[in-house]
Order: structure tokens, then C-alpha cells, then sequence
């Protein structure tokens, strides 16, 4: 599957938000957006001026998709599925994309960021009730629980997070035992407890055009 391979900083630094795509990193003082918060490239400061409508729309899309590490293709189809569901289309698109199992393990601190998880799941470490499941766009269910595979409790990153717990602060639609290495999806995901600053009508509008 196709994968951005550039600097994930620099799509931070395009946003003008910060995406926490680099674990640790964008909890320090090193972080490129609190340092640099200009757009990337020669002329990024230069290039700021007043946005269109569509460019403002462009720019949430965009937002969102890096934040949540997806391509466009697979975005647009996340799009598609919610539209097709009951309910607010904005609302649906943000509830699928946290229900993700690669944003689940993220969430819930087993990964320090997105990229990570994915590759936890990628690699077989992460099990769905008790079945492995090596798909990062898995959409968890209610009642869904998530744990770590047995030979990858002994790992240096899974000991260390058994031992001192999830450094993240929890959403409450998750319930984490780190010492247990297990999430339970103990509801689905209302807009109040999604922390992201977006605006999901304008990604609404930018694909209804
Ligand atoms: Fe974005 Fe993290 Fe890099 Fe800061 S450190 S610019 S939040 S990826």
C-alpha cells in the first residue's frame, strides 16, 4: 500500500497544527510547529495570505487525513462509508476514523503514535478478542477487546509499558489495563470525546462540491 515517506514534521508545519505523528518528540520542547510555525519551504512565510473557501475546506481534509495517517483513496472511501450511515456525515467520518484499531492502540498509549501502532498491528502483535488481527483500518465494535500477543509481552516496549503504565491520557470511551496489556472499547465514540480541532462540515463540503 502506498505510504507518505517524507518528513512528518513538515506536514504539521503545512497545517499550521499539531498532527503528534512523532511519539515523544511532540510532547518535548523539539517539536518543529512550536519552533518554526511558518508553512515548510523557501517561501512558506512569504506564502501566507488569505484563503479561499475551497482552500480552507482543502486544508481540513488534509488536516484530518495526515493526523490520522491516511492516503486519499482510503480516506475518500472512510468518507464514503460515512455518508452512507445514519446520522451527522461529519460526525460519522470522525467516529470510523477513531474507531480504527491503529488510533485505538494509539489512544490508549500501547504505541507512541499512529505510525507505530500500525506497525504493532502489521507485525501480528495486537490481537481482537482474542484473535489476531494484522489490519490497521479494522473498525473496532463496542465490547471489542484489545490485547498484545503473549510472545510480544516480553518485549522491551511492551514490559516497559506493563511495568509503568499509559503515559496518555485516556479517552473515556476506552478502558486500559496497561498492566494487563488489554483495551476494552466500552462505548463508541461521541464528537465531545474526539480532542482533534476540526472542523468536519468543511471536509463535508470540500467532497460535496
Ligand atoms: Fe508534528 Fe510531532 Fe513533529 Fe511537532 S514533533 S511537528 S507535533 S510530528
Amino acid at each position: 500500500m502506498a505510504r507518505y515517506t517524507g518528513s512528518v514534521c513538515r506536514m504539521c508545519r503545512r497545517e499550521g497544527a499539531k498532527l503528534f505523528l512523532k511519539g515523544d518528540k511532540c510532547f518535548s520542547g523539539k517539536c518543529a510547529v512550536d519552533h518554526r510555525p511558518t508553512p515548510p519551504g523557501q517561501h512558506g512565510q512569504a506564502r501566507q495570505r488569505k484563503m479561499s473557501e475551497y482552500g480552507a475546506q482543502l486544508r481540513e481534509k488534509q488536516k484530518a487525513r495526515r493526523a490520522y495517517g491516511l492516503m486519499e483513496a482510503q480516506f475518500r472511501r472512510t468518507f464514503e462509508r460515512a455518508t452512507a450511515m445514519k446520522g451527522v456525515t461529519g460526525e460519522n467520518l470522525l467516529q470510523l476514523l477513531e474507531r480504527r484499531l491503529d488510533n485505538v492502540v494509539y489512544r490508549a498509549g500501547f504505541g507512541a503514535s499512529r505510525a507505530q501502532s500500525r506497525q504493532f498491528i502489521c507485525h501480528g502483535h495486537i490481537l481482537v478478542n482474542g484473535k489476531k488481527v494484522d489490519i490497521p483500518s479494522y473498525i473496532t465494535k463496542e465490547n471489542d477487546v484489545i490485547s498484545v500477543r503473549q510472545k510480544s509481552r516480553e518485549s522491551e516496549h511492551f514490559k516497559i509499558l506493563r511495568e509503568d503504565g499509559t503515559k496518555r491520557v485516556l479517552p473515556k470511551w476506552l478502558t486500559v489495563e496497561s498492566d494487563n496489556l488489554t483495551i476494552t472499547i466500552s462505548a463508541i465514540p461521541l464528537r465531545e470525546d474526539i480532542d482533534l480541532t476540526l472542523q468536519e462540515n468543511m471536509i463535508v463540503e470540500f467532497y460535496s462540491r
